[in-house]
């Protein structure tokens, strides 16, 4: 394969943005393929090199790259004006949407990123509850702002230290860091900061350490708990909502939090987010209430209708996409399986519906201490061979492979060849 533009690209690109990308997992070594264009599950790169594509820009693209429908409808808002700055009928059409489908949102507020969305959801709860402490779990990401770039100390229950520099010690004081799928550690932190404890924030399936679903009644005893202590529960289900179900983690699993944070998904390939939850917390989002949150690009008239026009083709194809993007998954899964059996590895798939991942170590990933524990060479490795069969997958243990309804049973059966090829020696 010849990548030489590629490389030419990242070259001057490093000269000129940080590490030569906008967003970390971007980069990796020797350098990123830079891309020209993209169609269904296809991506092709500026050296003229096509890839099945299973990062689908780590987690949005369910319905596959640059969709008609949604590409037709963005077309027609542009020539209508991009930004008005003034309320549109499409935020109340997608705001009800929202409302029917996700059942623990009664009111929704739009933004712009997942970042924004857990944000100004955890002022929310503090601002409900009157409390400054926040609970979050080993490799859960909840975006990129001081509240939750805390990684757990040494000890279960320790606070958390700083994941990055640059974030006020203060800050990070106010957030625990536990581990995934325990729900001793979680109960024993509950009561021993009892009335201090606003919220608890959680992927209900991690998609941040590569795939990790939860355990059989975790997430209904963490429900338990919060609702006793009187604490906000937030799902954060900025990758799982809209692509577990139409009603996220909360309907696929029969787990209703109070909150929950939306994003990735519901823009069909713009950037859109958003966060809702129980009227009476919600009521106290500025104008309505004190606390405050605003942004100049919310809402806007382009997000907005490429999310709603997504939102009505799952709407409108709901039992087929759902039963495909299953099957295309337990195909996958099975094939990956085989292969790592055939070959003699010892290595774990984990899956949740159309989310992946392939973890070389030997036992159960449970949490983000097993995910750890995996040869990351190794992965590395077979992601680097994937490449050169055509096949993109992120370039990180940490991350999910996603399956969109672009992706064909030729196409996946193409990636299992390639994918038995990449795993055969390693
Ligand atoms: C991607 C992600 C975020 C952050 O979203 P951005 O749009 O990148 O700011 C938050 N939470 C989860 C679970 C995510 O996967």
């Amino acid at each position: 394969m010849d990548n030489s533009r590629s490389r030419r690209l990242y070259e001057k690109a490093k000269k000129l943005i940080p590490g030569g990308v906008n967003s970390p997992v971007r980069a990796f070594k020797p350098y990123p393929f830079f891309t020209s264009h993209a169609e269904g599950s296809r991506l092709y790169s500026v050296d003229g090199n096509v890839y099945i594509d299973y990062c689908m820009a780590y987690g949005p693209l369910i319905l596959g790259h640059a969709h008609p429908k949604i590409i037709e409808a963005v077309k027609e808002q542009l020539e209508r004006g991009t930004m008005y700055g003034t309320p549109t009928e499409d935020e109340v059409k997608i705001a009800e949407l929202i409302v029917n489908l996700v059942p623990c949102i009664e009111m929704v507020r739009l933004v712009n990123t997942g970042t924004e969305a857990t944000m100004h959801a955890i002022r929310a709860a503090r601002g409900y509850t009157g409390r400054d402490k926040i609970i979050k779990f080993e490799g859960c990401y909840h975006g990129a702002h001081d509240y939750v770039l805390v990684e757990a100390g040494s000890g279960a229950t320790t606070f958390g230290s700083p994941t990055s520099l640059g974030i006020p010690r203060d800050t990070a004081r106010n957030t625990i860091v536990l581990p995934f799928n325990d729900i001793e550690s979680f109960e024993r932190a509950v009561m021993e900061n009892r009335d201090e404890i606003a919220a608890v924030i959680i992927e209900p399936v991690i998609g941040n350490a590569g795939v990790i679903p939860p355990k059989k009644g975790y997430l209904n005893e963490i429900r338990k708990i919060t609702e006793e202590e009187e604490i906000v529960l937030i799902f954060d289900e900025v990758i799982t909502g809209f692509r577990l179900d139409l009603g996220g983690a909360q309907e696929y699993y029969g787990v209703k939090p109070d909150m929950a944070t939306l994003g990735k998904i519901m823009g069909g390939g713009f950037p859109i987010a958003a966060y809702g939850g129980k009227r009476e917390i919600m009521e106290l989002i500025s104008p309505l209430g004190k606390v405050y949150q605003a942004s100049t690009f919310s809402g806007n008239p382009i997000s907005v209708k490429a999310g709603l026009t997504t939102l009505e083709v799952i709407v409108k194809n709901r039992s087929s996409i759902y039963k495909r993007l299953e099957e295309a998954g337990e195909k996958i899964e099975r094939g990956l399986k085989d292969i790592v059996e055939d070959r003699g590895l010892t290595a774990q798939v984990n899956r949740v519906a159309s989310m992946f991942q392939i973890f070389f170590t030997d036992g159960p990933v449970l949490n983000y201490r097993d995910a750890k524990k995996s040869d990351k060479e190794k992965f590395m490795k077979y992601q680097r061979r994937l490449m050169s069969e055509g096949i993109f997958i992120p370039p990180s243990q940490f991350e999910t492979c996603f399956i969109s309804t672009a992706h064909t049973d030729d196409d996946i059966e193409k990636t299992l060849d390639a994918m038995d090829r990449a795993i055969k020696g390693l």
